[in-house]
């Protein structure tokens, strides 16, 4: 997703139609809206190094459809990370056990130096999961909630990295496999649109890449015995599709079917009982912080 002037028209926009429609989600939206607007703000300003890919290396990932990058590879800046992280602490400061508890002990464990940031966002990159334990038994902070608000600081500059390498793309159409074309994560939702082309959501970059219809991004499989959906009567522009090979699912919106403009990240949230209904049925999705813990 390269960096829009009017995402943050767009999210205003987006949230007030969705608290409209679902007002049991005005608080949560509320709260994803505001996260989301300062991670636009800061797209705004953060500046990352440019990410090369040597031609004879880029000429293997596209004939193997390998990733360009993995997830560790994206490089953030410091400053504009630092800033939004404080910045996300203060937001959910607020809000309701694990994350606002998190958020305020953060905060204090930082201001007197027993946690830095920069380490934060080092050990996050690299998936070292073993620290964000150690400081969960160290300081009592929910080890999920401290890992979503250093991730979600950490997306500006993920989003300004992926606009840097989407030039690499020649025929972005071609991509076959389930996992993004750029950093190489599983999907977190997908969208319907034009002549019915899906697109999917990378989960951790929020790359939007081509995929197959009739196609589990995650076990890759096409044996449409295995594949299924469902969507409720009075919200058909929703729908979750199934897969009963590995039983993990993946909601998707069909956005011929909105006279809205569309914003993902909040429709992750605004359908989160479409999570609740495909978890009751055994299928696992694949959110990194979960709201409804
Ligand atoms: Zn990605
Ligand atoms: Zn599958």
């Amino acid at each position: 997703m390269t960096f829009d002037a009017n995402a943050i028209t767009t999210i205003q926009t987006v949230l007030q139609i969705l608290k409209k429609r679902w007002p049991d989600y005005t608080a949560l939206l509320s709260l994803y809206g505001s996260i989301f607007e300062a991670q636009a703000k800061t797209r705004a300003h953060v500046n990352v190094p440019l990410s090369k890919i040597p031609a004879e290396i880029l000429k293997i990932k596209q004939s193997e459809q390998l990733p360009l990058i993995t997830a560790a590879d994206f490089k953030y800046d410091l400053y504009q990370t630092g800033r939004l992280f404080e910045e996300l602490c203060r937001l959910t400061s607020a809000c309701d056990p694990p994350l606002g508890a998190a958020a305020r002990n953060t905060l204090a464990q930082c201001r007197t130096g027993r946690i830095e940031p920069a380490a934060l966002f080092e050990r996050m990159m690299d998936d070292d999961d073993d620290y964000f334990d150690a400081l969960q038994t160290k300081y009592g902070i929910d080890k999920a909630a401290l890992a979503f608000l250093t991730y979600n600081s950490l997306l500006p500059s993920i989003e300004a990295g992926v606009g840097q390498l989407a030039g690499y793309f020649e025929s972005p159409d071609d991509w076959t496999k389930g996992y993004c074309p750029v950093c190489g994560s599983l999907p977190c939702m997908a969208v319907l649109e034009g002549e019915g082309q899906r697109s999917l959501i990378c989960g951790f970059c929020r790359h939007r890449y081509p995929g197959r219809r009739l196609f589990c991004p995650f076990c890759e499989t096409t044996d449409t015995d295995q594949l299924d959906y469902f969507y409720a009567e009075e919200e058909n522009e929703y729908r979750v599709n199934t897969c009963r090979k590995c039983r993990r699912y993946l909601k998707t919106i069909d956005a011929r079917k909105l006279t809205r403009p569309l914003f993902t990240p909040l429709e992750q949230i605004a359908t989160l009982h479409l999570d609740v209904k495909a978890r009751e049925s055994g299928f696992t999705g694949a959110m990194m912080f979960d709201p409804l813990a």
